[in-house]
């Protein structure tokens, strides 16, 4: 495994829309290797989740740090050739910061529950669902696979800002309306 360098914002590889990975080469060591590149990158630049093209790769590769089951201890979930259905049309508004995009944070609303289907690192089929938080990560992961950055989804740049300021000014009215609503 190895240490990678992050890709930010104006890099177009950010842009691509990224391949899907042959089911087959799942297990290859060219993936395997990418998957623990990706894990290890992700843990030193305290992200998260990270996308394969945040880490110059234009593959249909995520890994998120999963620890939104209550009563269940953390764990890594890796989506490969991930597809989302939404189940709803209500959103939530959650702040959203991106490796990609250090330094700032910003509000994004986004469909508050989703239908996951994905092979894991072992190449099976997963399906699953995922609410709230949960599911704006997964969505925010996932949009770096079709080229999109959380900026794009913002409706309102006014709620973007450095993250210090994001902390001192703006984030007590995001927690003060953690709206679910109807979009
Ligand atoms: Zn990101």
């Amino acid at each position: 495994m190895a240490l990678r360098k992050v890709a930010v914002m104006g890099n177009p590889i950010l842009r691509e829309v990224a391949a899907p990975v042959p089911v087959k080469e799942i297990a290859s060591e060219r993936i395997q290797t990418l998957i623990g590149d990706m894990v290890e990158t992700m843990f030193e630049y305290d992200g998260r989740g990270l996308a394969a093209p945040q880490i110059h790769e234009s593959l249909q590769v995520v890994v998120m740090l999963w620890d939104f089951d209550a009563g269940k201890e953390a764990y890594l979930k890796v989506l490969i050739n991930p597809e989302i259905e939404f189940l709803t049309q209500k959103t939530s508004t959650y702040a959203e910061g991106c490796l990609s995009v250090p330094g700032l944070t910003g509000d994004v609303s986004r469909p508050n529950h989703i239908r996951v289907k994905a092979y894991n690192e072992k190449g099976e089929k997963t399906e699953f669902e995922a609410q709230g938080f949960a599911a704006t990560v997964i969505q925010h992961e996932c949009d770096h696979l079709i080229g999109k950055l959380y900026l794009d989804r913002m409706k309102d740049l006014k709620r973007l800002g450095f993250s210090k300021e994001y902390g001192r000014f703006l984030a007590q009215e995001t927690t003060r309306n953690p709206r679910p609503e109807g979009d």
